[in-house]
């Protein structure tokens, strides 16, 4: 990313954002004392000229005019020029000028007004729609795009025409989550419908010719759900495979867009034809034993192979056992054709369309080519779910007490930026304006931590980048402790998936800054839940605080149901504590409900306490003074 700036207001402002981005600054001459920034000396639209196509984004601080003609001469095409930004200088608007969608500038632009806590500008058509734009719709589950009038299909949806999806292959768990009222129909309508779709998308593995003066205009997406398993002799060439790949996917109409990955026996984990070919095209290699291959059925085994190598089958085997595996596939039940609306299945990486009932979709086919030693046997089998070729990250966030002012930019921009986003609906509504269309977004009830914590590592094993949120910080009574417990039940190496921790706000810190300074000496919280810890740890946890003379922060003081184990901590402070000492309650605090009680504890339970109630007791030399709290800091200074 490129940051340019032309006065010294804007490369202040810039210089922060590229240090947090590590995007690179340019300033002209006349800025030459600013730090850490390139400079030129050529005037800014040959400057822009000479660096336009070494960067995938432009971020101006500058007039939207300037902007405009500094670019004008160089923008081609919206599938290949960079994000071009503009930022106001007061910093209160980020404005996805160009290549919104694909370039990647309407996401840019919100990750970098939130991190300017900015408004960020966005016109495309499906940004107002709230629906996630066509040309990316699959760029998360790395699908690939195909032929089509993008930009033709893409105007219908903005128009609200109906559109009909065709989704034959891959996860469609993006049809959960369109808003309501969108206008996509999905799949074939019967003879009593009468739906006439302006537009169609395809998503399939099949690789479809749309004639340039067909009725309506047309879109392929390609999931890569094509397993292609190889049977070669040694030492034949990369373009003899590639051939061979090619003419059968041909043949067979398929597009090698849709092909996820090679699968081979494991003699030729080494050989370079296949290496080559996939280190080309980017292609994940799976090699097998010849014992795993010859306990697959396949339609085509030959007594002279496995005299040979040991199995009687090794590309019909080889594409059978690449499709199986991938996450996701093992869990995917029948649930009937689907036709219109929103996914009722919702959480399935999959539905099926294709129930797979034989995954061999190509047989063995054997290749030569006329003046090249060697031949290639090409088998493909589809897999259930397909290979996202991406490296799953979970994000564990913090969103702070509430009010979105009080969550750290970093913590908004991982919401935004994410893939999916899973947490307990009440903090989901919270950060409500962070999320952006497309996203994921997938509520379970507050009992079913556990359940959200598997959800996650399910979507990020995937390949999906997913955040998980909890309000306050993750890592105190969040979710961070529970990802990453079954993380490590998993047998987690620790690396993959990624895993990034956003601290928050927890509510000790935000009900004390309501209150004062209640927290200046040593201090400590405790969860009066006891549903995950026994009971008579709490109580030796409260003994031991109270008596340590620590403040002490009480979570999860009291529920409906759970109303005893307050009364019994009060108990427990009034053993080692004056009554006199003054305690605050604090409830919803930086919500828009905040309630906030100083009492003492002895009058303490005469107030309403609950599950939002954060209960503060001071230390014995903590004291009220107006409507404050204040733990002093405890060195003399006289
Ligand atoms: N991870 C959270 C704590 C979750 S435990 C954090 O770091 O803040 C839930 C308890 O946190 C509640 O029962 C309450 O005691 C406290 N709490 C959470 N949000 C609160 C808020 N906005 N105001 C007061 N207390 C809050």
């Amino acid at each position: 990313m490129a940051a340019i700036a032309t006065t010294p207001k804007a490369a202040q402002l810039l210089q922060t954002l590229s240090q947090s981005t590590g995007a690179t600054l340019w300033v002209p001459g006349s800025l030459a004392s600013i730090e850490n920034a390139q400079i030129y000396t050529s005037s800014l639209k040959d400057q822009i000229a000479s660096i336009w196509h070494e960067y995938r984004a432009f971020v101006f601080c500058l007039a939207t005019g300037a902007v405009v003609r500094a670019i004008a001469s160089l923008v081609e095409d919206k599938s290949r020029d960079p994000a071009v930004i503009v930022i106001d200088r007061d910093s209160r608007f980020v404005i996805s000028l160009c290549s919104g969608h694909q370039g990647g500038a309407d996401e840019l632009a919100r990750l970098i007004a939130h991190q300017l806590d900015a408004t960020p500008v966005l016109t495309g058509a499906s940004a107002s729609l709230n629906l996630p734009g066509i040309d990316i719709l699959g760029l998360p589950f790395g699908w690939r795009q195909g032929s089509g009038d993008w930009t033709k299909v893409s105007a219908a949806i903005s128009r609200r025409e109906t559109v009909q999806v065709i989704q034959e292959v891959g996860s469609t768990l993006w049809q959960a989550h369109l808003p309501q009222g969108h206008s996509f129909y999905f799949g074939f309508p019967d003879d009593r419908e009468s739906i006439s779709p302006k537009a169609r998308v395809w998503i399939s593995a099949t690789k479809r010719q749309f004639s340039p003066d067909a009725d309506i205009p047309k879109v392929q997406w390609h999931p890569r759900v094509l397993w292609v398993g190889i049977g070669c002799e040694r030492g034949t060439s990369r373009q003899l495979i590639e051939v061979a790949i090619a003419q059968v996917c041909q043949h067979y109409h398929l597009a090698t867009e849709a092909i996820a990955g090679i699968a081979t026996i494991d003699l030729k984990a080494d050989e370079p034809g296949i290496l080559e070919y996939c280190r080309d095209r980017n292609l994940p290699l799976k090699t097998f034993p010849a014992d795993s291959l010859r306990q697959v059925s396949t339609p085509n085994p030959s007594s002279i192979v496995e005299r040979e190598v040991g199995t009687p089958s090794v590309a019909e085997a080889a594409a059978i056992l690449g499709g199986l595996g991938e996450v996701g596939s093992r869990r995917t039940e029948d649930k009937g054709t689907r036709r219109r609306g929103n996914g009722e299945t919702g959480r399935q990486l999959t539905t099926n369309y294709s129930k797979i009932q034989n995954p061999l979709i190509v047989p063995k086919q054997i290749v030569k080519l006329e003046g090249e030693p060697g031949a290639v046997t090409v088998a493909i089998a589809l897999s259930e779910l397909e290979y996202t070729g991406r490296t799953g990250q979970l994000l564990l966030v913090g969103t702070g007490p509430g009010n979105l002012e009080q969550m750290t930019p970093a913590a908004k921009t991982a919401v935004t930026g994410a893939d999916a986003v899973i947490g307990y609906s009440l903090y989901l509504e919270l950060i409500q304006p962070l999320l952006r269309p497309g996203q994921i977004v997938e509520s379970l009830p507050i009992t079913q931590e556990k359940q959200r914590a598997q959800r996650a590592i399910e979507l990020a094993q995937w390949g999906l980048t997913v955040a998980v949120v909890s309000s306050g910080d993750c890592g105190i009574y969040g979710m961070a402790g529970l990802v990453m417990e079954e993380l490590q039940a998993l047998g987690w190496n620790g690396k993959i998936p990624k895993v990034e921790v956003f601290p928050g706000i927890t509510a000790v810190v935000a009900a004390a800054a309501r209150v004062g300074a209640p927290l200046m000496h040593d201090f400590c919280t405790i969860s009066l839940s006891d549903l995950l810890t026994p009971w008579d740890v709490i109580e030796k946890r409260l003994e031991a605080a109270a008596a340590g003379d620590f403040v002490t922060a009480l979570y999860n003081p009291r529920s409906q149901t759970r109303t005893q184990q307050i009364i019994t901590a009060r108990g427990i402070f009034l053993k080692h504590r004056n009554p006199n000492t003054p305690v605050a309650l604090v409830r919803s605090v930086y919500r828009s409900d905040e309630q906030i009680s100083l009492t003492t504890l002895d009058k303490m339970l005469e107030f309403p306490i609950d599950m939002l109630t954060t209960v503060i007791i001071g230390n014995r030399s903590t004291r009220r003074h107006a409507d404050w709290m204040i733990t002093p800091r405890g060195y003399s200074v006289s």
